[in-house]
């Protein structure tokens, strides 16, 4: 409940009411104070003066103070004063409260003196103070009301606070328990959870990124789900073949002779090829194909391979050509697995092109990069088959057996190697005529 969504608006809500109100009362009840006194001083003076004025008056008409009192108390009552008048033996001769007339007074403030400018001495003095019996408003009860105002006001807003908390909460948290619900659900397994939402900024950024996170996970899921049912499948045929030859060995149907030995030795090493290739397309999709890289040159690397497979080659009557640049291209490479898809390729095209066939291995510069193609005149990849040719498992001729045909993953493999020293790797082919790999290495420097 304290960590709520709702209650911590309602919080900062209040808080921000309660600041403001607490500062406009500080700020208002200041300046109404001391405006107030500054008028109340103001009129006091022309009170003050105005009845000095009429106390004299009436004793230049008449000589005494006699007939002074009605008028000191209707004074009194009009400026809701105290107004008392004393003779100048200090006998109070008027006062508006009456209590204290005919007594000798004894003030506890400074009195005005009554001095008519034809009297040298002055006939009495008279004393003006607030009376407190008088309900006039005060600087102090005028800001209590303020106060009070203000309070009730506060109380009116946060109550509207509460409601728009409620509202506002609803509208910000729905689309986050939409996305926590969909994150619970997705930690349960259902990875096809997204969370439908139009909303924008932060809380639809937190949305998208939870749809595409699930995109992924789905994406790898299925991708794990397919590696496990090609592996399967792809494992099924030579052991299936194993077992077919054990069993019609042991039935009697067929001889253990050296030719049946062969063939089952043939199944078992393509399974131990399938599962180290296996092993390193996992590694390579982990990104943890470790490279052990050194500067080399690729000229050199690429003699090296065509040299490897010339026999092949010779064997099958088919010419390997070698086309390299002028430029010794230097390039940081683990050289062994370059070398490694170099024998793939070339063992490609060999196995695909008919003897009196031409393979050329070239290597061509552009920009920063060393182009490293492989070209053969073989039988080419019909152009539906040329973008699958680097999935896993990807065979053109379904029919093929493993003894004609690798295992599937050799190019695969060989764009993982590629991709994983920064290049790329592309194929071009056309029915009948062959086919040509190129991939691409950054060059590190060149020397003559
Ligand atoms: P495999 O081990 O079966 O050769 P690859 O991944 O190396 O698997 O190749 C995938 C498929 O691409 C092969 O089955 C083959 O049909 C086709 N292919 C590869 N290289 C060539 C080529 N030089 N000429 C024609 N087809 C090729």
């Amino acid at each position: 409940m304290i960590h709520s969504l709702r209650f911590r608006l309602l919080v900062a809500f209040t808080l921000v009411i309660l600041v403001t109100v607490g500062a406009i009362y500080l700020f208002v009840s200041q300046t109404t104070r001391h405006e107030f006194r500054r008028y109340g001083e103001r009129s006091e003076q022309v009170r003050f003066g105005r009845v000095g004025f009429e106390l004299m008056h009436h004793y230049r008409e008449y000589g005494s103070w006699e007939g002074i009192q009605p008028y000191v108390e209707q004074w009194g009552s009009l400026y809701g004063h105290r107004i008392i008048v004393t003779d100048s033996s200090g006998i109070v001769v008027a006062d508006s409260q009456v209590e204290l007339l005919g007594q000798q007074y004894h003030p506890d403030t400074r009195g005005m003196p009554l001095s008519p400018p034809w009297e040298e001495n002055a006939t009495g003095t008279f004393y003006i103070s607030p009376d407190p019996a008088k309900d006039f408003p005060s600087p102090m009860s005028l800001s209590q009301a303020i106060g009070h105002f203000l309070l009730w006001g506060a109380l009116l807003a946060i109550a509207i606070a509460l409601i728009f908390t409620f509202f506002i909460s609803r509208r910000i948290s729905a689309p986050v328990k939409a996305v926590t619900n969909a994150a619970q659900r997705l930690g349960q397994g259902d990875l096809s959870q997204r969370v439908q939402t139009k909303e924008k900024g932060e809380i639809g950024e937190l949305a998208n990124t939870f749809n595409s996170m699930a995109a992924n996970l789905e994406r790898s899921e299925q991708l794990r789900r397919n590696m496990i049912a090609d592996t399967a499948h792809e494992l099924r045929t030579p052991l299936s073949n194993l077992n077919g030859y054990l069993e019609a060995i042991r039935d009697g149907l067929v001889k253990a002779d050296e030719s049946t030995i062969r063939s089952l030795n043939e199944e078992a090493s393509l399974l131990s090829q399938l599962v180290d290739e296996l092993q390193e397309l996992s590694l390579a999709e982990a990104g943890e194909l470790k490279l052990n890289c050194h500067v080399e040159n690729i000229n050199k690397i690429v003699t090296q391979a065509a040299a490897m497979r010339q026999e092949l080659a010779d064997a099958k009557g088919i010419s390997l050509k070698i086309e390299l640049t002028d430029i010794s291209p230097q390039a940081n490479i683990d050289s062994r697995r370059i070398i490694q898809l170099l024998l793939n390729l070339i063992d490609n095209s060999i196995r695909h092109t008919p003897d009196g066939g031409t393979i050329t291995i070239a290597t061509k510069k552009f920009d920063e990069r060393i182009e490293i193609s492989v070209g053969d005149t073989g039988e080419g990849i019909p152009a539906e088959d040329l973008p699958n040719v680097f999935e896993r498992f990807y065979r053109v001729d379904k029919s093929r057996t493993r003894a004609t045909g690798g295992t599937g993953l050799g190019l695969t493999i060989a764009k993982r190697i590629v991709e994983a020293h920064g290049g790329e790797i592309q194929v071009q082919s056309e029915l009948g005529k062959g086919s040509s790999f190129a991939f691409s290495l950054p060059i590190t420097t060149e020397s003559q």
